[in-house]
């Protein structure tokens, strides 16, 4: 019989998610918003210390739009964003038919490059046109380097967008991740640290901010007995039932990163005596990534593609890096700033499984597919 398909990283339940759901069904709140909605909010509040305030969306995607509206970003306009990234950073600035900037990785964090970055601002504020926003990631969970990028966008008086959607339980210098920017934005689609099965969150320093956005993500209705609007808006609030899977998650958000630091010390304890093979790791005790993904860069894109096969055939999900957005079709048009660090990355980079739910049998099926092929080789 063929092993099950091991994969990159799968949800699972808690197992307290069903309370809640039957709680919000047997109390007829089977809509957008409503008492789980807050209670998970009051949650993630608590999460950063009550000094935050927090908005659940019905995606990650959805709490970027938001943000780059309250930021006033209009048509025309121009965003900085980290060009190695998943789309779902870079989307929303065309949402609003600005114009992405595209800047390139440094090869310490994956993340956005301070240089390349502040060679960017320059130039766009040369040309015309001083960015609105910067987009930054914690890539896999690595935070980017905080003190070094806000320096930055405080220098040139630039709000920070920090794209925190695979970073929730990382921190930088002992703070968590995602309370940085101007906004933060966490994801809760299926495949990262928790799920609320779609979901995303923003964070802000503002009540009255908060109750903006809600007001944006909620078909911006203005106080009136029918509907009247002055504004347009957007379907954007999390579900009640979805709130109610992301309130059993939270039980379990603690137990899932030290479950995912445990599987980085596996790869840690396989490729410590592989040669060439660079396991993608903190810089030093200021960070300390979720390690939502561990990731590896081989020496050729060649090698990287025969592991690929090599996990496959024994049934096992690996997959290139996220492949940089300025190389991307639809963005191919716009601006980049860099070198050849993400393409570099996006080359010869491989993400290994590394669910919340790897079992020890799955981590042997690894092993021996990594142990056999470097021996191969
Ligand atoms: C997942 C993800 C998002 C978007 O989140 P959704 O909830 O899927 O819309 C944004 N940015 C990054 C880097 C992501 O990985």
């Amino acid at each position: 019989m063929k092993d099950n398909r091991i994969y990159l990283s799968l949800s699972q339940e808690s197992g307290y998610e069903q309370e809640y759901i039957k709680r919000a069904l047997k109390s007829n709140w089977i809509t957008s918003g409503g008492p789980n909605v807050d209670e998970f909010e009051d949650e993630l509040q608590n999460y950063f210390k009550h000094e935050k305030f927090v908005v659940a969306s019905n995606s990650g995607t959805s709490v970027i739009h938001l943000a780059l509206i309250l930021l006033g970003v209009k048509a025309g306009d121009e965003v900085i964003c980290q060009s190695m990234t998943f789309s779902a950073s870079a989307n929303p600035i065309l949402y609003q038919n600005a114009d992405p900037i595209f800047v390139d990785s440094e090869a310490d964090t994956w993340n956005i490059c301070p240089e390349n970055l502040e060679i960017a601002i320059k130039d766009r504020i040369k040309k015309g046109k001083k960015p609105k926003a910067i987009i930054a990631v914690h890539l896999y969970g690595m935070p980017y380097k905080v003190d070094e990028i806000h320096a930055i966008a405080d220098k040139y008086e630039i709000p920070i967008i920090e794209d925190s959607a695979e970073a929730l339980g990382s921190s930088y210098k002992g703070k968590k991740c995602g309370g940085f920017g101007t906004f933060g934005i966490l994801s809760f689609n299926g495949n990262k640290i928790i799920t609320t099965s779609s979901g995303g969150a923003l964070i802000t320093n503002s009540k009255s901010i908060k109750g903006k956005a809600i007001f944006y993500a909620t078909q911006s209705k203005d106080k009136a007995v029918h509907y009247q609007h002055s504004e347009i808006g957007y379907n954007y609030r999390m579900s009640n039932i979805c709130a109610g899977i992301g309130l059993g998650q939270m039980k379990i958000l603690e137990k899932n990163i030290n479950l995912r630091q445990d599987n980085h010390l596996f790869y840690r304890g396989i490729f410590k005596d592989i040669k060439n093979v660079q396991l993608f790791e903190t810089l030093s005790d200021d960070f300390f990534s979720n390690y939502w993904l561990n990731t590896i860069l081989l020496e050729t894109k060649k090698e990287r593609e025969s592991l690929r096969f090599a996990f496959d055939e024994a049934n096992i999900e690996s997959r290139p890096l996220w492949k940089p957005m300025h190389l991307q079709p639809v963005f191919e048009k716009y601006p980049y700033y860099g070198n050849k660090i993400a393409e570099n990355l996006f080359e010869k980079g491989l993400c290994l499984p590394s669910g919340s739910n790897l079992t020890d049998k799955d981590k042997r099926r690894i092993k021996e597919v990594i142990i056999n092929f470097f021996k191969r080789i």
